[in-house]
């Protein structure tokens, strides 16, 4: 059986890492209910997250996570992550608890990989350039396995750290610990020009309102003037806010009060 603390140490060939990825992804593809091509991803389920993840237990781990593995994995998929396109969560329990208490949750930011096509240019995760929104989505997924490896030998875990580096750089030759896949900031200011901090316009039942766009989520966050607003800024001005489609919003132009 794997002795994984030491398996950690041990540098994977870089030809053994893309082949695998690969395999991966055409076992994938043929297995997942929802994803029948890498390049156009609509929908992702937890099953999904649960295919891959026993997909990499057989081809990276030699089935170390089905048998030596004590704890759960839960998945979660989120469509409010704005800047991570993956999360670890693992709570903080008193220590030592046993490995059968040991329930970790990988949430995935699903929307990084609809949106995988949506700006032109190069899409590194983890310091690697990929070419479909599910290789992406692979990626993101090796680097919180090594979360969750890291929470599960060691009880902590941070990708800042030389022994998580070590570890990501070892099992999938990962140089770096972020993305910088589209975000729907970038996609937004791309598309219609609009960054945080504009002053934009958008219709309000046969009134055009004037604010400061505050948050762009899926809808964008607007504050516009009002006396009998809810919310104040430093300066006491006080506002109301709307939450406007984002189509829907066009920029003030300059000089033009
Ligand atoms: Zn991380």
């Amino acid at each position: 059986m794997l002795d994984m603390c030491a398996f950690l140490k041990i540098k994977q060939i870089e030809e053994t890492i893309v082949s695998r990825r690969y395999d991966i992804r055409k076992q994938f593809i043929q297995d997942s209910a929802n994803i029948k091509d890498e390049n156009s991803l609509r929908v992702i389920s937890t099953e999904d997250m649960c295919l891959l993840l026993s997909l990499y237990d057989r081809i990276f781990f030699d089935h170390w996570f089905k048998e030596c593995f004590k704890g759960k994995i839960k998945f979660s998929l989120s469509k409010r992550m704005t800047r991570s396109a993956g999360l670890t969560l693992c709570p903080k329990k008193r220590q030592p608890f046993t490995q059968e208490e040991f329930i970790i949750e990988i949430r995935i930011g699903v929307n990084f990989f609809f949106n995988y096509d949506a700006l032109k240019g190069d899409k590194m995760v983890s310091g690697i350039k990929t070419h479909s929104g599910l290789e992406a989505l692979q990626l993101v997924f090796e680097h919180e396995l090594c979360h969750v490896l890291e929470f599960a030998l060691y009880h902590k875990s941070s990708c800042k750290g030389k022994r998580f580096k070590e570890m990501a750089f070892n099992l999938f030759g990962h140089t770096e610990s972020y993305h910088k896949l589209p975000t729907q900031k970038q996609i937004v200011y791309e598309n219609l020009g609009l960054k945080i901090g504009d002053v934009v316009c958008f219709d309000f039942e046969d009134h055009k309102l004037k604010g400061v766009l505050y948050k762009i989520n899926k809808r964008a966050t607007v504050m516009v003037k009002d006396k009998k607003g809810l919310y104040s800024d430093k300066q006491r001005n006080r506002y109301s806010k709307y939450y406007v489609p984002l189509n829907a919003l066009a920029k003030e132009e300059m000089g033009k009060q």
